[in-house]
């Protein structure tokens, strides 16, 4: 069924979480009208998300707001020294050097990225994104919550209540993002198949302010972790000091046996923990709240069809173990957004947006069996300490790994590999930056084989210019001898065709082709010169060839050197522009 007059928007979004906020910013980056609704009357009212990775930190710069962020976030060199110790106070175990900022890995992540990471809670980066989306001319409507859609020929049509009056009524969008979270309805209502389950696990946070820069100044970390019988539930079996605000605004986290119903805590017993923890009984914290919530292990393996799709914790729920949640949602959004608008501006058919799922439910489904893996494999830690029979674990399991013997000799190797097995939550930036995508909308090499990885594809970036990874990064000399990276030059809702000096017939047959959405880089012209050959090392194609980069940094395409003719590299790029964009029609028109 399809009605006359037009829809009240291009995109009405569900959910002001990042999934929503990010995917607000983009869309009306990209000239669209763009609403979005929450049941609350603001954005996040706790900590939640705060590690944020350098993929994420890329999807802020090319939206403009890295900058902004980083003056709200702690900086990457406060995020890890990370002590494993009796309390905050006491002994240490053992410290790992997290988020990339050990001497061993620093290299690996200043490399991969122009981006640092950063410690970010989700109540102050929120605020930064919506600002972006309003000035960029996304409205917003809080206390609005959404009650159902149907989905017509031309429109998704919403009904919504407005929190405050109590009334009813319906918003129409040619496009409906359920960035609802968890809980999404919207997620319920397109009937995604759903795998795994919900809820298998119990675990608390205690906020509290108090100044624990004492035990910080010397090994700053975001996240502190303690063998301490006030932390000693569940499968991570530690207690947790994760940080808010350095270095008085804390949260202190711990499991909680949920087979005996949600966990109940007065504020002088969260004293109480509070201080076991810190490891001094005069320290006197304010409790601000006692937050319960549970490990998921849930992902889709269809994220939308039609004029309905979802991103985020809709589509994937898992805890927060290895830092992926927000990170994900972010991306999610920014993958998700150029292809509704491409397609809503007639620059893409309908099928481009139909390879968000292609692309994004894999990496869903990795990063939940990743965050769960890592709180299983504290596992290994808490054998390493393990004193069978003691009556007091956490002195004892210190004493064994202490101990000048054969026995804390081979206790102490235990604790190192499972140290190093925490790489895989703390130190994997492959998880992070090496996603592959396979979809309608790359076109894979001619000659491709499978892609062999040379180290460990979970800790180690393999940056390659394959088409379905991200861009690598390299530093270039742009403007006024300004360095910029790669991935400055490419984004920013466009196309780009990155080509060298020597590939000229690419760069005319790509100005000739006109379009409104594709930008021609030339490496080693003035604003793009590889003056440092960074480019030349990483780019895997002749400096002849081109490279057709997508708005979002993926590659789309490539080819190793020059065609023989414009006319050539004309009809080369008309037909990969026409698979990509599912725009059949692309091939033979002349602009
Ligand atoms: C304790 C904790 C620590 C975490 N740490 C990290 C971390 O370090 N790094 C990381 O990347 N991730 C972390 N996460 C995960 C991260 O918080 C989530 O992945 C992220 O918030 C999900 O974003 P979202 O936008 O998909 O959904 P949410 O942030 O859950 O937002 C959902 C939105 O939908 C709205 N909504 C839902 N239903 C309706 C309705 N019917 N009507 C109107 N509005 C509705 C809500 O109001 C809200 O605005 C952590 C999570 C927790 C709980």
């Amino acid at each position: 069924m399809t009605t006359s007059n037009s829809p009240d928007v291009d995109v009405l979004i569900v959910g002001l979480g990042p999934t929503g906020l990010i995917s607000a910013l983009a869309l009306a980056q990209q000239g669209l009208s763009v609403r979005g609704l929450t049941r609350w009357h603001w954005l996040a009212n706790s900590p939640r998300a705060h590690i944020t990775n350098q993929r994420a930190m890329e999807v802020y710069r090319d939206l403009g707001i890295e900058e902004d962020a980083t003056k709200q976030g702690t900086p990457w060199d406060l995020m890890g020294d990370t002590p494993v110790a009796v309390s905050m106070a006491g002994e240490e175990i053992a410290r790992i050097q997290t988020w990339g900022t050990g001497y061993l890995r620093r290299g690996d992540y200043v490399q991969a990225s122009p981006c640092p990471l950063l410690d970010i809670p989700q109540p102050y980066i929120e605020p930064v994104i919506l600002n972006a989306a309003a000035h960029a001319g996304a409205k917003f409507m809080f206390n609005t919550e959404y009650l159902s859609y149907t989905e017509l020929d031309d429109r998704v049509v919403v009904a919504c209540r407005d929190e405050i009056t109590g009334h009813e009524y319906e918003v129409s969008a040619r496009y409906l993002i359920g960035a609802d979270g968890a809980g999404s309805q919207i997620a319920e209502q397109l009937e995604l198949a759903m795998h795994g389950h919900m809820a298998r696990a119990g675990q608390a946070y205690i906020r509290f302010r108090g100044d624990l820069s004492a035990y910080l100044d010397t090994r700053p970390s975001v996240l502190n972790w303690f063998v301490n019988p006030a932390g000693a539930f569940g499968e991570i079996g530690l207690g947790s000091l994760r940080n808010v605000r350095p270095w008085d605004d804390w949260m202190c986290g711990f499991g909680f046996d949920m087979s005996k119903g949600e966990l109940k805590m007065s504020n002088e017993e969260a004293t109480q923990k509070v201080r076991a923890i810190v490891g001094d009984p005069t320290f006197d914290p304010e409790i601000v709240d006692i937050m319960i919530w549970y490990v998921n292990q849930q992902y889709a393996s269809e994220y939308g069809r039609g004029r309905v799709f979802c991103g985020g914790d809709a589509v994937h729920r898992h805890p927060p173990s290895s830092g992926l949640g927000l990170n994900t949602c972010v991306q999610d959004a920014h993958n998700l957004a150029w292809k509704i608008a491409y397609h809503l501006k007639g620059y893409a058919g309908s099928g481009l947006v139909d390879t968000y799922t292609a692309e994004r439910a894999p990496v869903g489904k990795q990063i939940v069996e990743r965050a769960n893996q890592s709180r299983l494999d504290y596992q290994r830690l808490r054998d390493a300490l393990a004193v069978p029979g003691s009556k007091d674990p956490a002195a004892d399991g210190l004493a064994k790994v202490k101990a000048p013997t054969p026995e804390g000799a081979a206790a102490r190797k235990a604790l190192r590999e499972a140290l190093e097995l925490k790489d895989y939550e703390f130190n994997a930036e492959g998880v992070e930056l090496n996603q592959r995508y396979a979809s309608d909308a790359v076109i894979v090499d001619a000659d491709a084989q499978p892609e062999v990885f040379v180290r460990d594809p979970q800790l180690f970036v393999q940056a390659t210019t394959r088409p379905g990874a991200k861009l690598p990064h390299a530093w270039l000399v742009g403007k006024n001898k300004k360095k910029i990276s790669t991935l400055d030059v490419v984004g920013k809702g466009r196309f780009t065709l990155l080509t060298g000096l020597s590939g000229t017939k690419w760069a005319a047959a790509a100005e000739r082709l006109n379009l409104p959405f594709l930008q021609v880089v030339v490496i080693d012209t003035p604003g793009a010169q590889d003056l440092y050959a960074n480019w030349q090392r990483v780019r895997e194609i002749d400096e002849a060839g081109a490279l057709l980069v997508r708005p979002d940094g993926f590659v789309a395409w490539r080819q190793s050197q020059d065609e023989s003719t414009v006319d050539e590299a004309e009809a080369a790029l008309r037909d990969v522009l026409a698979r990509i964009l599912d725009r059949p029609d692309m091939r033979g028109r002349s602009h």
